[in-house]
């Protein structure tokens, strides 16, 4: 419930090491589709083709994937920050936000203002890719070039190799160095809000609980129930735009 944002408010305002973790609920109002709510990219594509193994171990796992790519990645681009980004961006500014814990992939945190080194991407960034051979970088702006011109299945121009996006695949190791960082600011956290998750993609969703152990006050904001929300010490029920926003300019009041 937005009534609930003055709360939270006021919670950002007693905090001395806020930290925020987001899903992909966060973008959806930037008109990315997130993958579980109704119409999300899993009522359409079956996930069980898009895992790490198919990617590397086949030409065809590879071409379903940049078909599915060739698609999502110009919606991605487009995307511009809603006003959850701009919150949190704002929040940092103040003071107010220790780090950004992200499972997106969108860039769009650091769109709207936020340090790079202030978000913590647990599932890569999708506007980067790179050759598992030679190590190469490209954009993925040049990558979708390639697509266009009809190459299915784009290798390196370098050296033949195989190009991967710069993001987290399922079945896919997750990255150690910012795992690792991920929890040490979890546990260090007093306040840890989770904006637009439905929490159960794991390991990512751990950290929430990693955050809760080690003391913080826990609050939810989220459109639909998740597996966490009896543990949590406020839940909000709302769109992470208004929700955000009211949070910024409820602070605005107090201060
Ligand atoms: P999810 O799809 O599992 O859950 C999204 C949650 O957000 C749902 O519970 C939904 O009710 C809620 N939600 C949707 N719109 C909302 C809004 N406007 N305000 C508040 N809540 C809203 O997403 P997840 O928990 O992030 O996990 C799935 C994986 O999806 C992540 O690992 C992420 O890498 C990937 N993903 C990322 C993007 C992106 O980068 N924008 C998009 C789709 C999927």
């Amino acid at each position: 419930m937005i009534g609930d944002a003055p709360r939270l408010a006021e919670l950002f305002r007693g905090a001395r090491t806020p930290v925020v973790f987001t899903g992909a609920g966060v973008s959806t109002e930037s008109g990315i589709p997130d993958f579980r709510s109704p119409g999300g990219i899993w009522d359409r594509f079956d996930p069980n083709e898009f895992t790490y193994a198919n990617f590397i171990g086949s030409l065809e796992g590879r071409r379903k994937y940049w078909e599915l790519g060739r698609v999502t990645y110009p919606v991605i681009r487009a995307a511009r920050p809603n006003a959850a980004h701009v919150a949190l961006a704002e929040l940092h500014r103040r003071g107010r936000l220790d780090c950004c814990i992200t499972q997106n992939i969108d860039n769009l945190h650091q769109a709207a203002g936020l340090p790079p080194e202030k978000v913590i991407e647990l599932h890569g960034n999708a506007t980067r890719a790179r050759c598992l051979a030679c190590g190469a970088a490209y954009t993925r702006d040049e990558v979708h070039v390639w697509l266009e011109a009809g190459d299915g299945v784009p290798a390196c121009p370098a050296c033949g190799g195989i190009v991967k996006p710069a993001t987290v695949l399922f079945g896919e190791a997750m990255p150690a160095r910012e795992m690792a960082e991920a929890e040490r600011r979890a546990r260090q956290a007093d306040l840890f809000v989770v904006v637009g998750s439905s929490l159960v993609v794991y390991p990512a969703a751990y950290i929430p609980v990693h955050a809760k152990h080690a003391g913080a006050t826990l609050v939810i904001v989220n459109l639909a129930p998740t597996p966490l929300d009896e543990r949590a010490d406020l839940v909000i029920r709302g769109q992470a735009g208004h929700v955000m926003g009211a949070v910024v300019a409820g602070m605005e009041r107090c201060s």
